[in-house]
């Protein structure tokens, strides 16, 4: 009988056990409990040990898909520590799994610190993939995706967002960044100013009940949003000049 190679094999026993001592990155859902791998449950269910940003909130999605295993939290005040303990867990050959609240972890997110350890150490680490707010927001915003510029969140300061938003003038794709719903209406202020006459898309929301893509120039989204309590997640993304 002819197999298909690309077929997935019938008993998950089948497939190779994980590696030891290897830091596995594994993306979860940003928001749709579905967009999970079957990849990433089965890292999730055969590692020793989940380092999660969230304990708590990683721990609503291992209730949900039954999983049971030990954790640790790895977030952005206890990087340095925690990367430690975790390269002594791969150092004895345990399989750790590295999740962040949302999406891929590294990206706007904790992780890159204990991936370059485990790469200096000359540990294994293998990228679990799966959702990410950009790659969700640029493929879907009907923007150019072949060249683009991810930014992610802008400092907070406004005179370093400035400096920022018009460095990035000359840049000729897409710009993509992260921002909080508590400053989409101050955003869209500043790119009212820099870049006037771009369309901006906001991707709202994404993979929610709610999910909405915004389409317009900088001052025609602050008109269509003003009054509008905008909450949720969002991705902002620059079209390039016309
Ligand atoms: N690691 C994540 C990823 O892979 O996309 C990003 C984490 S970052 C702390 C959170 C930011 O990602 C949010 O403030 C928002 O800008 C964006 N984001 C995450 N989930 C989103 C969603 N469902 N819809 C729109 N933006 C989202």
């Amino acid at each position: 009988m002819d197999t298909n190679e690309h077929e997935l094999p019938a008993d998950a026993k089948a497939l190779p056990p994980l590696t030891a001592g290897t830091l596995y990155l594994v993306a979860t859902p940003i928001g749709n409990l579905e967009d999970i791998t079957l990849r990433a449950l089965r890292t999730l269910r055969e590692c020793d040990a989940i380092a999660a940003e969230d304990t708590r909130h990683t721990g609503v999605l291992l209730k949900h898909y039954g999983i049971r295993k030990p954790m640790l939290s790895y977030h952005a005040f206890n990087e340095a520590r925690r990367s430690e303990e975790i390269l002594a867990r791969l150092q004895r050959g345990e399989k750790v799994a590295l999740v962040s609240d949302a999406g891929s972890p590294g990206i706007s997110d904790p992780g890159e610190r204990v991936v370059r350890a485990a790469r200096a150490a000359g540990l294994r680490v293998e990228s679990v993939p799966g959702p990410c707010a950009l790659v969700a927001a640029l493929t879907a915003s009907g923007l150019p995706t072949e060249e683009f510029h991810f930014i992610g969140f802008l400092p907070h300061k406004s005179g370093q967002r400035r400096n920022q938003l018009e460095a990035l003038k000359s840049f000729s794709g897409t710009l993509v960044l992260y921002e909080s719903p508590y400053r989409i209406e101050k955003l869209l202020g500043e790119l009212g100013e820099v870049f006037p006459d771009r369309v901006v898309v906001l991707a709202r929301e994404l993979t929610k009940r709610f999910e909405e893509f915004l389409r317009g120039k900088p001052v025609e989204l602050a008109a269509a949003t003003k009054g509008r309590s905008l909450k949720g997640e969002f991705v902002v993304l620059i079209a390039p000049a016309a």
